[in-house]
């Protein structure tokens, strides 16, 4: 109730920005009456935490962050930017302040469908009963499933996603926080220019939009050589889904195996030539790999797969919870690691993952891989790592003037040296404070 009561008197502000300095901290005796997603949005404002963090400048006690407008104005301490900027609002978060996370991979399309109601017994079955129950669900209205969704996860803490999709229209209309990637399949060589064509006419439309290769079992070369070449013309990202299952590996050497049952299945008459090789090595012998290219999942890899994709400078999405969910392996990080690939961290969807909460995500990574990576390693790779790989560094994933200021606010009454290490522990309680 008195949450309501705040969003609403923050909406009424909104309706008079050029009032808000003077009026604002008279009128609401308590801050903390106030929703701040609606009051930071065009308040000029100065949050105040207890500790904020981000990887290039760790942890530093009692910062002010001044907001305004979307985006991170200044950044110190406290005292001098309270000093300097006098008469602006300040909300108080007894705890820490954090840039808000970068979803590396999902499908927001599929947050109608949850993981419990695809019963499996493996991956093929899993994506047979995943296509059924979409078709299924052919004449519903999803979209408002996958806006609830999203808002859901941005409020707690996820700032932009990489959102890889079928559906258009569907997914353009969920908002600009993305990367969508037009994702496309099809294994039969003979229907890739038509496949093609009819995706790049879409995409062309898309300021900023990418093409996205399903994976090397679902889309024949020609098809996947179109797909990233668009993509490389626009300085794009291209994501594919990557060495996921035994079965991809077995498919790709030897054209034999379960991916055959999902083949026939989909497909009435499909053609596929064994590689012969592993499937890293099968799309780097395409030419696929680069450092525009993000390669999803990378769970049945070798040392000289590892080798391959640190030279061509792509990098790797770890979607651990889909993993253990899919196929109950976990991705061999520290062969990533040794290999010194770039690692980015995403969820996948609701239909292999419990939910879309990315501390959650980082949480359950920093406990399988906590003996191999630091805190700040893991967080990096879920912020400004992922930030520069994608691009949007200036925007997302530190806390530094320019950026966005959907900052993420966890409460805690921990010493500074613990800040880090709470960060990654899947804490329960988060919030975004601010909106761009
Ligand atoms: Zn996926």
């Amino acid at each position: 109730m008195k949450y309501c009561e705040g969003a609403k008197a923050g909406l009424e502000i909104s309706l008079y920005p050029a009032r808000h300095d003077s009026v604002f901290p008279e009128r609401y005796s308590s801050l903390e009456d106030i929703c701040p997603l609606f009051y930071i949005r065009q308040v000029k404002s100065i949050l105040r935490g207890r500790y904020a963090a981000d990887v290039s400048r760790g942890v530093r006690d009692d910062v002010g962050i001044l907001v305004e407008d979307g985006q991170i104005v200044d950044i110190g301490r406290f005292e001098d930017l309270s000093r300097e900027r006098q008469g602006v609002a300040v909300l108080e978060y007894d705890g820490i302040l954090f840039p808000s996370l970068i979803n590396a991979h999902t499908h927001l399309e599929l947050s109608s469908i949850r993981r419990e109601k695809i019963r499996h017994s493996d991956f093929v079955d899993w994506v047979i009963k995943l296509v059924d129950t979409r078709t299924s669900m052919l004449s519903f209205d999803v979209r408002p499933d996958c806006a609830r969704a999203k808002r859901e996860a941005e409020s707690k803490g996820t700032g932009y996603f990489v959102n890889v999709g079928n559906d258009f229209q569907l997914n353009r209309s969920l908002g600009d926080d993305q990367l969508f990637e037009f994702e496309q399949i099809g294994i039969n060589e003979s229907s890739a220019d038509k496949i093609f064509e009819r995706a790049a006419e879409v995409a062309m439309k898309d300021n900023d939009g990418a093409l996205a290769i399903h994976a090397p079992y679902s889309v024949s070369p020609r098809l996947m050589k179109m797909l990233k070449s668009f993509n490389s013309k626009r300085g794009r990202v291209t994501s594919l889904h990557l060495a996921e299952t035994a079965d991809e590996v077995e498919f790709v050497a030897t054209g034999r195996g379960r991916m055959v049952d999902l083949l026939n299945y989909r497909v009435p008459k499909w053609e596929f030539h064994p590689a012969g090789v592993s499937p890293v090595e099968y799309v780097h012998s395409l030419g696929l790999l680069d450092e525009k290219t993000l390669c999803v999942h990378c769970v049945f890899v070798d040392d000289e797969d590892a080798r391959i994709i640190s030279k061509s400078g792509s990098a790797v999405t770890v979607c651990l919870r889909s993993n253990l969910e899919l196929s109950g392996e976990l991705p061999p990080v520290d062969k990533f690691l040794k290999a010194g690939i770039r690692l980015l961290i995403g969820t996948d969807s609701t239909a292999s993952a419990p939910d879309l909460d990315m501390f959650a995500e980082v949480g359950a990574f920093y406990s399988k891989f906590r003996n191999i990576m630091s805190p700040i390693s893991v967080l990096s790779a879920a912020t400004s790592d992922a930030a520069i790989f994608l691009g949007i560094e200036n925007r997302y994933g530190s806390l530094s003037p320019g950026a966005s200021s959907k900052v993420v606010y966890l409460p805690f009454d921990g010493k500074k040296e613990e800040v880090l290490e709470y960060l990654v522990s899947n804490p329960e309680n988060k919030m975004t404070v601010g909106e761009s």
